[in-house]
């Protein structure tokens, strides 16, 4: 079978280069975008993503003095140290803190603050036993891909 296929519009960079938007800045954009590459931080995208992180450090930097207290429960770290409990089930904190690469004092911090929240319950009491798991308990069936210790 043969069918016509239309040639995709090859986009002409002189066509889609626009000045930078930085009023300061002469150079142009490459591909319609709306900064230059040396500029492109300023979109509005990666301002956002950078203030996320900026809160993130802070907030790591916080509870690295503070310890428990100074946790967000609402935070990015929570939401993701819990969304990973859901899908492994029970885990070790030192897994835990490997898979989201962050440092063990830290993710303990983290595992308290939520276990006093009830969000999270622990068990074990040497440090490199102990295994968090959301509270309520995980279904047996949904117990995978997570090495226990
Ligand atoms: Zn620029």
């Amino acid at each position: 079978m043969y069918r016509f296929v239309p040639p995709l519009p090859v986009a002409n960079p002189r066509h889609t280069s626009k000045p930078c938007q930085r009023s300061d800045c002469e150079e142009s954009t490459r591909e319609g975008k709306p900064f230059c590459p040396q500029h492109v931080d300023h979109n509005p995208y990666a301002q956002h993503l950078l203030a996320k992180l900026e809160d993130l450090e802070r907030e790591h930097r916080r509870v690295r003095l503070r310890g428990p207290a100074g946790v967000n429960l609402q935070g990015e770290t929570c939401q993701e140290i819990l969304r990973e409990l859901g899908q492994q089930g029970r885990c070790s904190v030192a897994r835990l803190a490997q898979t989201l690469a962050l440092p063990y004092p830290l993710i303990s911090s983290y595992v308290q603050a939520l276990a006093r929240s009830g969000r999270v319950v622990t068990s074990g009491f040497r440090r490199d036993r102990l295994q968090v798991q959301l509270s309520g308990g995980t279904p047996r069936s949904r117990r995978r891909g997570c090495i226990a210790g």
